[in-house]
């Protein structure tokens, strides 16, 4: 197995690992719009034969990067440890992505330890979908709403940085304001990440819905334009950050989605290697680590095929482009019309504005829920 890379040293890169293929909540009380197939049926498999410390390395190898640790409910353990405590010892950055529930009290020390040892360089990304239990419990239990809530707080006061993942749809659209002031001034989080509901696995049987496209539009733009400098800085992931500065004249547009490029890899449970976790689709799959390198992936026609299907859904305006995995999630009918909707709203609003950007530039279009 080659693990030279013929690329130059990346500037960042992004290594997302998911080491066990299970959810603990997903057999008592799973997230109403869970889509994850290998959690709604599949009985765990045995990964102890995947060299994550290897992959780690082989990643580390190439220059500066963050890991990812995104696991379902409790499967985070010793083992885990082991990983981020790998991943910090090289000099990289690491964090996992959680729903901050099902957490066993020995990981969670053992985070807090890590974090005070290595200032700065260690996060926790939290799935919280709302400010109350309620609206929380419209896509998750409400039951679980107090501690996802005390996790974020201790996290925050041990040191980590910490990241909200908010799953918009038709029922939470409305609350986005109240929720990002309650997530970054009474939780401390420092960075929220906006994510589109997919309509399939659990939130299809569940009949939850989509939220209207313009709706959510006015919505954020409303929540950043009216937020002080803390709001924005937790916003500036999202589209409305980037309208908002075009506005200003100070955003240079995207290249858009970055799969494919910029050291990215997302290792499952088994080991099998896809450009990024929204693209756990046949086509861009890989390869199994097992038996090749990370350097191997990236010369694969895979790789290839993601840099090209990324490059042709970069839109005429340079401040939009489209995330091939949800275009593939909407299916084959529609799918474009559907998958472009946001990218006409904004469209339509810089027209309508005159605000004109012409140059494409870099961005760190990392997936969103990272
Ligand atoms: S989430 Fe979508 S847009 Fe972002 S890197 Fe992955 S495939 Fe590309």
């Amino acid at each position: 197995m080659n693990r030279k890379s013929n690329k130059q040293k990346m500037e960042t890169g992004l290594l997302v690992l998911e080491t066990k293929n299970y959810c603990a909540l997903a057999s008592t009380t799973p997230c109403k719009h869970c889509s994850v197939e290998s959690y709604l049926g599949a009985k765990p498999t045995n990964t102890c034969d995947v060299d994550w410390l290897d992959v780690i390395e082989q990643f580390s190898e190439f220059g500066n990067g963050h890991v990812v640790l995104k696991n379902g409910a409790g499967a985070l353990g010793l083992n885990e440890v082991s990983l981020l405590e790998a991943t910090l010892e090289k000099g990289l950055s690491a964090s996992i992505t959680t729903e901050g529930v099902c957490m066993a009290d020995k990981f969670e020390s053992e985070l807090y330890r890590l974090s005070g040892e290595n200032p700065g360089k260690l996060g926790v990304t939290v799935s919280l979908d709302g400010e109350t239990p309620e609206i929380y419990g419209q896509l998750r239990q409400p039951i679980h709403f107090d501690r996802a809530v005390s996790f974020i707080k201790e996290a925050k006061a041990k040191g980590l940085s910490v990241a909200t993942n908010y799953v918009v749809h038709v029922e939470n659209v409305g609350s986005i304001q109240e929720y990002v002031n309650f997530a970054v001034k009474e939780l401390g989080v420092e960075k929220i990440n906006l994510l589109e509901l997919n309509s399939t696995g659990n939130a299809k049987t569940n009949g939850l819905k989509e939220a209207d496209s313009q709706q959510y539009f006015d919505a954020l733009m409303k929540t950043y334009v009216q937020g002080d400098e803390q709001i924005r800085l937790a916003l500036d992931g999202t589209f409305a950050a980037e309208v908002y500065k075009a506005e200003k004249g100070v955003s240079e547009g995207c290249n858009g989605c970055p799969a494919g490029n910029k050291g990215m890899y997302f290792v499952q449970h088994d080991g099998e290697i896809f450009p990024c976790s929204s693209l756990e689709i046949p086509q861009y799959h890989v390869g199994n680590i097992k038996r090749m390198t990370l350097a191997e992936a990236d010369n694969s026609m895979e790789f290839e095929y993601a840099r090209k299907v990324a490059q042709s859904l970069t839109t005429e305006n340079p401040l939009v482009s489209m995330c091939p995995g949800r275009l593939e999630s909407f299916g084959d009918q529609g799918r474009m019309e559907q998958a472009t909707e946001m990218t006409k709203i904004i469209t339509n609003y810089l027209k309508e504005k005159g605000i004109e950007i012409t140059k494409r530039n870099s961005c760190n279009c990392y997936s969103p829920a990272f």
